[in-house]
């Protein structure tokens, strides 16, 4: 008998229809002899629907109400789909993230898994029964709160429970096959993978690519899950996403790598520069100590030339939106102290990456990149890289553009449109 985790998307599960679908192919499942833990997402757009409300009743909601109010979601579709599984003859059990073990820090809107203990699930199992688990939700045993777990937290849910369970597979259900080279909403020639190493997602997925969680793809890399990303509208193969180092004796010399795993966009950042900022040793760390303090997120860090005349520099930075206005707030009051002269605030950035594991061994990978988007007008304003990828900043209207003229670049365009199943991409 294998355990199996199966994760529904918001998309999956959007109505009563949907969730019936669901319920089927659950039992299907559990028919086939195997025990299965469902961790299961709000229905379509709530989670969004509620962050409106909550920001109709105040422009800044406190956290802790916030993750109560959010949490609600998982609960509505959780006990529906549990009462869609038991019209159909199965025994199934729903619980709350706090029921199922999902013990977290204390940090609102953002919190950590530190320990699952799953004994009632197990219990359920152990009578037969199919255990569905509301996700994005945990419970702090510092501050005896319920806490979430970031925007898409439900896939960290179920690696987590696959991880706790010993699952033998972890499949997260979506609205589209797998995981493709590029958001199939914007590339419609992004073509299906069939395997991607944890590290390549793990870039894709810092990187804007919404399809995997981040924290899921790192949780499943340290705890070794397995997991196989795939549509939850039709039967199709999707993406089996491995870690190379923990392949079965053999097989990696079976593997095809292609040069450029996937491309990647962000439209949720913002770009702060800090303008005239005296050039001598100590004003980064001072700077960047501060943002620091904030919690903001810091991202890619590009330092100009100073003007010899002037003996003073622009640091530019990104960080998410999110984090914008608290990082300009703290900065803005150590102006005198650091003695720079003002600040730059820019919300209109995209940003893009490709990303890939031969970019190690390939040379000419950002020159291909650099004159993909030239030839298609698009400005560079920022550069980083890492080993395996290589980010841009460029304005928030031209990143479709450059998204679409980078993948048919490096020969990622497939024959045929890519299928999105649902959702509405929000
Ligand atoms: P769910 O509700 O199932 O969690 P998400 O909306 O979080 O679904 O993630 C699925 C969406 O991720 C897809 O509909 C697609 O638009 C988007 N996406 C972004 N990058 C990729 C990619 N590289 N491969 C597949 N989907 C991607
Ligand atoms: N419902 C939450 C969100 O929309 C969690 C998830 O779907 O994974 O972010
Ligand atoms: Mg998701």
């Amino acid at each position: 008998m294998s355990l199996i985790v199966q994760k529904f998307g918001g998309s999956s599960v959007a109505d009563a229809e949907s969730i019936k679908r669901v319920a089927k192919r659950i039992v299907e499942t559990h028919r086939e002899g195997n025990e299965v833990v469902v961790a299961v997402s709000a229905m379509g757009d709530t989670t969004d629907d509620l962050l409106d409300l909550a920001h109709e009743v105040t422009p800044i909601p406190a956290p802790r109400e916030l993750d109560m109010l959010l949490t609600a979601g998982e609960r509505i579709s959780m006990a529906l789909l549990a009462m869609a599984i038991r019209s159909l003859g199965y025994d199934a059990r729903s619980f709350t993230g706090s029921q199922a073990g999902m013990i977290t820090d204390a940090q609102h809107g953002a919190a950590r898994i530190v320990d699952v203990t799953p004994g009632r699930l197990r219990e359920a199992l152990d009578e037969g029964a199919i255990a569905i688990v509301a996700g994005f939700q945990g419970f702090s045993r510092e501050s005896r709160d319920i806490t979430t777990l970031g925007r898409g937290g439900s896939d960290t849910t179920a690696v987590a429970l696959a991880a706790a369970l010993g699952a033998d597979i972890c499949e997260i259900y979506t609205d589209v096959d797998g995981i493709f080279t590029s958001d199939p909403r914007i590339v419609k020639r992004a073509r299906k993978i069939d395997r991607i190493t944890s590290e390549e997602m793990l870039e894709l997925a810092g990187s804007g690519a919404k399809v995997l969680h981040i924290r899921a793809v790192e949780y499943a890399r340290r705890h070794n899950v397995t997991l196989h990303v795939r549509s939850s509208f039709n039967y199709n193969v999707g993406t089996i996403v491995y870690d190379p180092q923990k392949l079965p004796e053999g097989e990696e010399s079976t593997m095809e790598e292609s040069i450029i795993a996937g491309v990647a966009t962000d439209l949720s950042q913002a770009k702060i520069t800090v303008v005239g900022v005296p050039d001598v040793p100590g004003v980064a760390a001072k700077l960047f100590k501060i943002v620091a303090n904030t919690n903001a997120n810091v991202d890619m860090i590009v330092q100009n030339v100073s003007a010899a005349s002037t003996g003073r520099t622009d640091i530019s930075f990104t960080l998410p939106k999110d984090d914008g206005q608290k990082a300009i707030t703290a900065l803005s009051n150590a102006q005198d102290g650091i003695g720079f002269e003002s600040l730059q605030y820019d919300d209109q950035i995209g940003k893009l990456a490709v990303v890939g594991n031969a970019m190690r061994t390939n040379s000419g990978v950002s020159a291909t990149l650099f004159e993909a988007l030239y030839e298609a007008g698009i400005n560079i304003e920022m550069i980083s890289t890492s080993e395996i990828r290589i980010s841009i900043v460029t304005r928030a209207d031209s990143i479709n553009d450059a998204v679409r003229a980078v993948h048919t670049a490096f020969g990622l365009d497939a024959e045929d449109e890519a299928v999105v199943h649902g959702g509405t991409g929000r």
